[in-house]
């Protein structure tokens, strides 16, 4: 019998598995597919140190009416799929303002201050320095009225001391000479990393894993079950056992746990990335943003990956691109992008609670099982750190930070 299974190969589970295998624990990583290949496979692959503005539903009546006409190519949505989300919806609304935007950044705050120095200590350790970028990421303002509204986030980071730059046209093209001249504003955060393949990354972090003992094999979380004495699942042909579980599944993590009768408000808000290369010479330098569109392009191995923002719609729902589309021509005439390096996009899924937190610590009432899931926007940044807070907290040990935001009981009114 091992000491833990952990279901779930993404950055999350897999840093969950490394650190505890780090930590001496006998540990198998069960995963139906091979480590970093869904949500942890497409993102953007930004290590965000300054994490403070969740996405929250606007108060301007322009944008909500854009966002009703299903206009907006920072938000669309499967008509049949609102009534689904409605009570989510209505949790993020009763969110979407100054104190809930304060307190989530106060709680946030708590793991971003960690996500950069924790992932370099994994990259190090793991051999997967390759990949990291120290180039910070830039945030492109198209108007005044947009920039006005970052002016939380400026004062958000002021506040935890996290360092930024802003620039204006002349600037911005010192540093990004490929972009065309159309912004207002410009601002950069030197302190935020980015990877050049999220799904190296993971994988690297799973080779680690393996390389201390631990083992990974293939199986269906949906197989788990109590014994007398743990947990076990069917994976690699054999039926696994061990004394605790942590379940890291990401946007699946409801399959596992709504049996149990944890009902979580989880949903998956869904986003597409499709890779492009550049024209002639042009290059770029960092990741940037386009804010009022809502769309990054960022360089990857690949090429320059466009990610779009977020869709509403079922899970498993085929996938419709319609973003994507909306945003081609406006990425276009904002950087010499040329071919499309990928047959189809790709479609990944955001984990997401309602209060934009992740769930890290025990599973209320239910013996043996912890939980690490629901990091939404943010899961590639607050793997690693997640994985060692929780690793802390199940071998005895007093946790960097204060796990008492990220408990799970707050869904249950506790
Ligand atoms: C377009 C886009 C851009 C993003 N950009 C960023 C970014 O720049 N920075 C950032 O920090 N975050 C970003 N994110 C969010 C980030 O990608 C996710 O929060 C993160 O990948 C979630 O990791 P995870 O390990 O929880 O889930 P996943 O990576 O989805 O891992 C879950 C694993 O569970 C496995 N699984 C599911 N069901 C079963 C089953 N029944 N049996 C066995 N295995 C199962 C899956 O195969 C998968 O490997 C972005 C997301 C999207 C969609």
């Amino acid at each position: 019998m091992s000491d833990v299974i952990v279901l779930g190969a993404g950055m999350v589970g897999v840093s969950a598995a490394l650190h505890l295998a780090m930590k001496g624990r006998s540990v198998v990583l069960v995963d139906r597919r091979e480590p970093g290949e869904e949500t942890s496979y497409g993102n953007t692959g930004i290590v965000e140190r300054e994490g403070y503005i969740p996405v929250t539903i606007p108060k301007d009546p322009r944008a909500l009416l854009r966002y009703a006409l299903n206009q907006a190519p920072e938000a669309n949505y499967h008509l049949s799929h609102l009534p689904k989300v409605a009570g989510w919806l209505m949790q993020l609304w009763s969110r979407s303002n100054t104190a809930g935007v304060e307190a989530y950044a106060a709680d946030n705050e708590l793991l971003c201050r960690h996500a950069v120095p924790e992932h370099r200590a994994l990259a190090a350790a793991a051999g997967a320095e390759r990949y990291f970028r120290q180039t910070g990421w830039i945030r492109l303002y198209r108007s005044p009225a947009s920039f006005a509204g970052a002016a939380k986030l400026f004062e958000l980071c002021d506040r935890y001391g996290v360092a930024y730059r802003v620039m204006d046209a002349d600037g911005l093209a010192e540093i990004e000479p490929h972009l065309a001249r159309i912004m207002h504003k410009a601002a950069i955060w030197p302190e935020t990393d980015s990877v050049s393949w999220p799904a190296g990354v993971t994988k690297a972090y799973a080779a680690r894993f393996q390389a201390l003992g631990g083992r990974f094999v293939h199986g269906d979380a949906r197989s788990l079950t109590r014994t007398a004495d743990g947990w076990s699942v069917v994976a690699g042909g054999e039926t696994v056992t061990a004394r605790e579980v942590v379940v890291a599944l990401g946007p699946w993590t409801g399959d596992i746990l709504a049996p149990l009768g944890l009902k979580f408000p989880l949903i998956a808000k869904r986003g597409y990335h499709m890779h492009f290369g550049a024209t002639g010479n042009a290059v770029l330098n960092h990741p940037i943003v386009d804010v009022e569109h809502g769309f990054c392009l960022t360089p990857m191995e690949k090429g320059i990956r466009l990610t779009t923002a977020v869709e509403f719609a079922d899970r498993d729902a085929p996938p419709t691109p319609r973003q994507l589309e909306q945003l081609k021509p406006i990425a276009r005439a904002l950087f010499p992008l040329a071919e499309e390096r990928d047959e189809t996009p790709w479609l990944g899924r955001r984990p997401a609670l309602p209060d934009s937190l992740p769930v890290i610590g025990r599973a209320p009432g239910v013996a043996g099982m912890w939980l690490d899931f629901g990091h939404g926007h943010l899961g590639f940044t607050q793997g690693p750190i997640s994985g060692r807070l929780i690793a802390e907290a199940m071998t005895g040990q007093t946790p960097l930070v204060d796990l008492r935001p990220f408990r799970a009981e707050r869904f249950f009114g506790g």
